[in-house]
């Protein structure tokens, strides 16, 4: 039997613990670290997404600000507003909540946000920065990741990593981290020969592909470390992971939930983001 890895209420210590330094770095620089999210058009996931950022900064004493615009946004509207918002100086981490309607550039909406306020780490320029190790932000997912196996004491060093899942938001990065971190990385993706004879080399697995309980328990070297981070919703309307927890959790020897998992340690790096941006504003 596995042990669960309580992300909920790791996530909840780490903000205890960003909330500390937000204040003492007010009471220092007279600075309040500030997020502004955009949201365009009323798709109802990210409108959740985006009431929980906002919940998330304030209770952490964060400004936050929510800007909602219309579906039938234009371009130049979009980078009217982000260009307001890099020039505001409460706002140091800037947001715009994905995906956004048909019709508006996706990535030219990433490259407007400056990189130093960019704290979902999509920018181009902190995507390289990740690359070469030398890095203000992480992408939230991944570092939240990291931030778990930490807490675990797992040490990643010289063990077999495997991440399935090759996004640039989750499973690039990802590799990169653990990369980082010394472990040996496989990445696989919807193309790779025998999915299972690569995830039963695992020490540590982390799966990120979007199908509602794919990988089973047969495809787990017994004592890995299984990092769950999809989030399906099913026909029932419960979410599940990526990984079949009934048939995992007892070979694994920790594993994460999902719900509860990796889920709520995403915000929470978002605020670690927040927080280094507006320290980085003041040198
Ligand atoms: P994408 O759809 O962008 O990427 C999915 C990846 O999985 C692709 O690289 C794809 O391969 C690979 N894949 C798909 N099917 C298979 C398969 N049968 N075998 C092996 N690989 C496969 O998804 P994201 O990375 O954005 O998200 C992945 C999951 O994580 C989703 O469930 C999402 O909801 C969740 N998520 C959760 C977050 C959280 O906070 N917990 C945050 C972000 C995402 P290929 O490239 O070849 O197509």
């Amino acid at each position: 039997m596995a042990k669960l890895i309580d992300g909920k209420g790791i996530a909840a210590e780490v903000r205890a613990d960003i909330k500390k330094r937000a204040a003492e770095f007010a009471a220092e620089t007279g600075v309040t670290p500030g997020l502004a999210v955009i949201i365009v058009g009323d798709n109802p996931a990210s409108q959740v997404y985006v009431r929980n950022k906002k919940k998330a900064c304030e209770d952490v004493g964060f400004y936050s600000e929510v800007i909602e615009m219309s579906g039938d946004t234009t371009m130049p509207e979009l980078l009217g507003k982000i260009e307001e918002l890099k020039n505001d100086s409460r706002v140091h981490g800037i947001l715009v909540q994905l995906p956004l309607p048909k019709g508006l550039d996706e990535d030219a909406v990433i490259a407007a946000i400056p990189p130093e306020k960019d704290v979902d780490a999509f920018h181009v320029v902190n995507t390289g920065r990740i690359m070469l190790g030398d890095f203000d932000f992480l992408p939230c997912t991944p570092a939240g990741v990291m931030k778990l196996l930490e807490h675990e004491g797992v040490d990643v060093s010289g063990k077999e990593c495997v991440v399935v899942g090759r996004s640039n938001i989750v499973g690039k990065p990802q590799a990169m981290l653990l990369l980082h971190a010394n472990g040996t990385v496989t990445i696989c993706h919807s193309r790779t020969k025998d999915l299972a004879e690569v995830t039963r080399r695992a020490d540590i697995l982390v799966v990120a592909i979007g199908k509602a309980d794919f990988i089973t328990g047969d495809m787990i070297k017994p004592g890995a470390v299984v990092i769950d981070v999809g989030m399906n919703r099913r026909e029932d309307g419960k979410l599940t992971g990526d990984v079949d927890f009934a048939t995992a959790e007892p070979v694994a020897s920790l594993i994460t939930p999902v719900p509860g998992g990796v889920g709520p340690m995403t915000i929470t790096m978002l605020l670690e983001n927040t927080l280094t941006a507006a320290k980085r504003s003041v040198k």
